[in-house]
């Protein structure tokens, strides 16, 4: 059975002080929980890492980084390398969201290197692919998702592709209150698992999580997650606020 992920990228907000009171709201709620089938995952900016790492109880949730470094150490000021990140105790780091893409121009080259820099620290890549709505709207984006996963991911051996988990996050739809529909979010995963079972078999594909994202909420949260292939969200605005984050990890 692959794992079942609810990872939630605060992007660049909160407050140190609010971020701290915020995971601990949800570390809170979860740990009431009685069963802990979902994996829960804290993605706030750089400076909380530590603390938010030291005050969770990691058995029920973790923590992902937002970023890393292409390069791992040396004079490239304002970069922050995987190895620190790993120092901090988080477990994961969200590589090529679409605003990474777009606003830094990291490009599949680059987000292969950090691909490598996380799996070098023993850390999770969340690995991000989504097309944009010019590429939907002109029927490229099979083949624009197809390119992302070769490029970024496919020279991998098996064994390190087997630690990714991928984030199908088209970009029309993050942020905006767009949501892609659930059949539009099941056609595009179970396209991503064949693309996958077509270099490395179908035992590999049937294992990796893929999780969607772009406008996840409460509200819908439940029907994407009900489908086969949807293995999860990676949630930007609903997870600024407890209730709603625990909401949607509630939809499995
Ligand atoms: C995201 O940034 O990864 C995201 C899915 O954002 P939102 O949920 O706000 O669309």
């Amino acid at each position: 059975m692959r794992k079942k992920i609810v990872a939630g990228n605060w992007k660049m907000n909160n407050s140190f002080n609010r971020g701290i009171e915020l995971a601990t709201e949800i570390n809170k709620l979860v740990r009431k929980q009685d069963e802990h089938n979902v994996t829960v995952i804290l993605s706030p900016p750089y400076i909380h890492l530590a603390e938010i790492a030291r005050i969770i109880d990691k058995d029920v949730v973790s923590v992902a980084a937002q970023n890393c470094a292409a390069e791992p150490k040396g004079a490239f000021t304002g970069e922050v390398s995987a190895k620190m990140i790993k120092s901090t105790g988080a477990q994961y780091i969200i590589i090529g969201h679409s605003e990474r893409r777009q606003y830094y121009c990291e490009d599949n080259p680059v987000l292969k290197q950090k691909v490598l820099r996380a799996l070098e620290n023993s850390l999770t890549p969340i690995f991000c692919i989504g097309e944009l709505l010019s590429e939907r709207e002109s029927g490229n984006h099979f083949k624009v998702v197809k390119s992302q996963l070769e490029e970024a991911l496919f020279d991998l051996p098996a064994n390190a592709f087997g630690k990714i988990v991928v984030a199908y996050e088209p970009v029309w739809a993050i942020g905006t209150g767009v949501t892609a529909s659930s059949a539009q979010a099941q056609e595009m995963h179970a396209f991503i698992r064949l693309t996958i079972a077509d270099k490395y078999g179908k035992e590999m594909a049937d294992s990796i999580s893929i999780l969607y994202g772009g406008s996840c909420k409460p509200s819908n949260a439940k029907e994407l997650f009900a489908n086969p292939d949807v293995d999860g969200g990676l949630i930007g605005g609903a997870a600024l606020q407890a209730d709603d984050f625990f909401a949607i990890i509630n939809s499995f």
